[in-house]
């Protein structure tokens, strides 16, 4: 599904302009990757850059016109010259390589309407390496007046040699003022919670929607609650199966990560949810085994796309979370 939102993101702005003037020129690159961390609005970028591709008459300040029958079809994603291709099943999953031949195909037809044919890949990183692989033609020989994009978090995990070929358009987080400013319009609750997105307003927005904040917090009461021998790790994961493994464990590497902040440079905790139990923590736990520990999530997450047993995972996690805060934990007795 592709819908056209016409609330623009104004941190998009200094990008937008510089993706208008390749169009004004008609210097449109035939592969544009849109980088940035979750909540940025990636999508939103390059679904409104599409309508500009595929308007009639776009307007003066780069924009699709909405009014033409072209907007109009792309609007209702049925325009015969735009194709997007997303996970299968679940959003997290993989893109596979059929998926990416359907695409090549489509780029390789003539225009329905003469203009630009404009494809997406969301998120480009989730392409299998076969899948890349099979780009990686299409762009040498990249065909008339097709333009491909790429929306990807982590653009790194795609080959070099595709990479090279892109045009690079990296979105960064907005300067905090005007993420708060932003935020105060849409979602004031949101704002207390923009540091944990990683300055991302709209994964902020996702968070204060998702009640992410309440779950943040009890996961660090509990990780605290562990150490402190206040609570077992099979009991505390019989609480957290439900969530989803992959939302506990972004939720525990968010935990983790605010953590580390404090105890690699030894800062004060700022105003965060969870903030007294995390400094806290931050005085039982080692560097080096917290930073070990860390590795270990990441392992974790990186077989999610196995069939794993999430209460087994949650409680294996909670275990090794006991042992590395342990030794710490034992000298300050
Ligand atoms: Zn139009």
């Amino acid at each position: 599904m592709i819908a056209v939102q016409n609330d623009h993101l104004p941190w998009h702005q200094p990008v937008w302009d510089q993706l208008a003037a390749c169009h004004r020129r008609g210097r449109v690159p035939h592969a544009i990757a849109v980088v940035g961390i979750a909540g940025l609005g990636k999508s939103r970028l390059a679904i409104r850059f599409a309508q500009t591709l595929l308007c009639v008459s776009p307007r003066s300040d780069g924009e699709g016109c909405s009014q033409c029958r072209r907007c109009h079809l792309q609007a209702a994603g049925s325009h015969p010259d735009h194709y997007a291709v997303y996970p299968e099943s679940d959003p997290s999953g993989p893109i596979k390589i059929d998926q990416i031949r359907r695409l090549i195909e489509f780029l390789m037809q003539s225009s329905q309407y003469g203009g630009y044919r404009v494809a997406l890949v969301d998120p480009a990183d989730n392409m299998t390496l076969a899948a890349a692989n099979s780009l990686l033609k299409t762009l040498e020989e990249p065909p008339e007046a097709a333009v491909l994009m790429l929306i990807a978090r982590q653009f790194s995990r795609l080959p070099a040699t595709l990479r090279s070929r892109c045009r690079l358009v990296q979105l960064q987080p907005p300067p905090a003022a005007l993420a708060r400013g932003w935020l105060a319009e849409h979602c004031p609750e949101a704002i207390g919670l923009l540091q944990l997105a990683g300055g991302a307003p709209l994964r902020a927005m996702a968070y204060a929607q998702a009640g992410t904040e309440e779950r943040y917090v009890a996961l660090i009461a509990d990780l605290l609650a562990i150490v402190e021998g206040r609570r077992a790790p099979v009991l505390a994961a019989q609480d957290w199966t439900g969530v989803g493994l992959r939302e506990w464990i972004e939720l525990l590497q968010l935990a983790l990560a605010e953590l580390a902040r404090a105890v690699f440079t030894q800062c004060e905790i700022a105003h965060i949810p969870g903030r007294a139990d995390l400094q806290t923590l931050s005085q039982r736990i080692d560097h080096s085994r917290l930073h070990d520990y860390m590795e270990e999530v990441v392992a974790t997450r990186r077989i999610l796309d196995q069939p794993l047993n999430e209460q087994l995972v949650i409680e294996d996690l909670f275990i090794r979370w006991r042992t590395a805060a342990a030794v710490r934990a034992s000298h300050k007795r």
